[in-house]
C-alpha cells in the first residue's frame, strides 16, 4: 500500500534535482501542457518573491540505482508540473523563445525583472523559498494515474492514457505501432494518439497471444501488458506481424475509399479497425491474401453493411450483450465468424494448404448441397455464417474434400470442437 511524506524542499534543492536528470516534468499520464500565459508566470515569480505561500507539489517516487549501482530516487511529477516548469525557466531562461514568453524582454512589464538581473541577495533569497511537496511512495501505477486525475477535476484518464501510462517492457513496440499510419487513414475520429495507444495494444496483443478476443477490453490489455514475461524474440516477431498486417489493412482501407465502398466515418470505426485486424490474422498464415486487396474491401463492405440488415441474429445479440456493458466472448466471435466468412466468399482467396482447408469453390458447393440447413441440428444456416466442416475429421486424416464436406451452424461446429473451423484461430487444435 502507498503512503506519502509532506516536506519543505527548498527551489534551489529541486533545481539541483533537475539538473542532475531525476526530475521527469511529463510522465506519459501528463496530458500536453495548456501553455500558461506570461500573466500566470509573473504571478508565480511574484508570489515567491513575496515569500507567499503556493499549492503543494506532488512528486512519485521511483526508486532507482545509478551507474555505480548506487540507489537514487527519481519523481514524476504528478502535480506541479506548471509550476516547476515555470521557476526552472525562471532560472535559466529557454535559449530559442519561441514557445516561451518574454522571460528576457519583460523587465517592464509589472515588475519583472529576470532572474539574472536580480542581486545576488535576492537571487539567493529565490534559490531557498520553500515549497510544500508530498513525495508518494510505493503506489501502484493505476492508483497514481487516479491520483493524477483526480486532481485533473476529476477527469478520468482515458484507455489510450492509461496504456500509455503503464510500465511495461512492451511500450517501444506499442509506441512504434501507435504511429502506424494505418490510424491515420480515416481522418475524423481517429485523430486522438491516446485512442491509437489502445488499439495498437489491442493488434499487438492478439498477434502475441494469438487471441483476439477479450470481455473487457482495458482489464486484459493492462493484465496482459503489466504480467507477460517479455520475450524479446517473439516480441519482435508479433511486431513484424502486426506491422505485415496493418500494412495490409491500410492498402484495403484505401482501396475501399476510393471506391466508396466505405465512408469515411465507418472507417474511422475502431471496431472495423479491430475486426478487420483479427479477421486478417485468422485468415493470413491460411489464405493467399496478397493482390486480393480490391476483394477483401468488397467483403468488408458487404459484411459492415449486412450488419444492419434485418435477421442478422449475430449482430443483434452482439449488439445485446454490449448493451448490459459486458461483450461476450461467444457474441463476438460469432460476428467475427461472419466476417471472415465473407471476406472468403468475397475474395474468393485460395488457401496456402489445400490439403488442409477447403477451396472457396468448395466451400460454395458444400452449402449449397446442404439445403440452406445445418447438417447436424437443422437450424436454418446461411452463406455468410455458416461453417465448412470435415465429416471425418482431418486430424483423422479424412479428406478436404466436398464429399467429406459438410455445413454446420456455429454452434454445432462449436460442439463438435473446432473453435473457427475451418479458420482456426490456434492453428491445428482439430
Ligand atoms: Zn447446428
Amino acid at each position: 500500500m502507498g503512503d506519502f511524506e509532506l516536506d519543505k524542499y527548498t527551489i534551489k534543492n529541486l533545481a539541483e534535482w533537475h539538473q542532475q536528470g531525476r526530475v521527469n516534468l511529463n510522465p506519459e499520464y501528463q496530458r500536453l501542457p495548456d501553455a500558461w500565459s506570461d500573466r500566470m508566470r509573473y504571478d508565480l515569480v511574484d508570489t515567491i518573491s513575496q515569500v507567499w505561500p503556493m499549492g503543494v507539489i506532488l512528486l512519485n517516487v521511483i526508486p532507482r540505482v545509478d551507474e555505480d549501482n548506487v540507489p537514487v530516487e527519481h519523481y514524476d511529477v504528478v502535480d506541479g508540473q506548471q509550476r516547476l516548469r515555470t521557476i526552472l525557466e525562471y532560472l535559466s531562461p529557454p535559449e530559442s523563445p519561441p514557445s516561451s514568453p518574454s522571460w528576457a524582454i519583460s523587465e517592464r512589464k509589472e515588475g519583472f525583472r529576470p532572474y539574472k538581473k536580480l542581486t545576488q541577495a535576492r537571487q539567493t533569497r529565490f534559490g531557498e523559498y520553500k515549497l510544500a511537496v508530498a513525495l508518494l511512495h510505493d503506489y501502484e501505477e493505476g492508483e497514481v494515474q487516479d491520483i493524477f486525475s483526480r486532481l485533473q477535476n476529476s477527469r478520468p484518464l482515458r484507455i489510450g492514457e492509461k496504456i500509455k501510462a503503464l510500465r511495461t517492457d512492451f511500450k517501444p513496440t506499442l509506441r512504434a505501432l501507435a504511429e502506424h499510419p494505418l490510424f491515420n487513414i480515416a481522418g475524423g475520429r481517429h485523430k486522438s494518439r491516446d485512442a491509437n495507444w489502445n488499439l495498437a495494444g489491442l493488434f499487438f496483443k492478439a498477434v502475441y497471444r494469438d487471441d483476439p478476443f477479450n470481455r473487457h477490453e482495458y482489464d486484459f490489455l493492462e493484465g496482459f501488458l503489466r504480467s507477460t514475461q517479455y520475450d524479446e524474440t517473439k516480441a519482435q516477431r508479433a511486431m513484424d506481424l502486426c506491422r505485415r498486417l496493418m500494412n495490409y489493412e491500410r492498402t484495403v482501407f484505401q482501396v475501399a475509399e476510393d471506391k466508396e465502398l466505405l465512408s469515411r466515418d465507418d472507417l474511422g470505426s475502431a471496431r472495423l479497425m479491430k475486426w478487420v485486424f483479427t479477421a486478417l490474422l485468422v485468415l493470413s498464415d491460411k489464405f493467399a491474401l496478397s493482390g486480393r486487396e480490391l476483394s477483401v474491401a468488397q467483403g468488408i463492405s458487404a459484411y459492415w453493411k449486412s450488419k444492419d440488415a434485418e435477421g442478422n441474429d449475430e449482430w443483434t445479440a452482439y449488439l445485446n450483450s454490449g448493451r448490459t456493458g459486458r461483450i461476450d466472448t461467444r457474441e463476438v466471435k460469432a460476428c467475427l465468424e461472419q466476417m471472415v466468412n465473407r471476406l472468403l466468399i468475397e475474395s474468393a482467396a485460395p488457401p496456402l494448404d489445400a490439403q488442409r482447408y477447403f477451396t472457396p469453390q468448395q466451400r460454395v458447393e458444400i452449402f449449397d448441397l446442404s439445403h440452406d440447413m445445418c447438417a447436424s441440428c437443422g437450424t436454418q444456416i446461411s452463406r455468410r455464417n455458416f461453417h465448412a466442416d470435415h465429416i471425418v475429421p482431418y486430424r483423422k486424416a479424412g479428406p478436404t474434400t466436398v464429399p467429406n464436406g459438410q455445413a454446420l451452424c456455429s454452434a454445432c461446429n462449436r460442439r463438435k470442437g473446432g473453435s473457427f473451423d475451418p479458420l482456426l484461430v490456434t492453428p491445428a487444435s482439430t
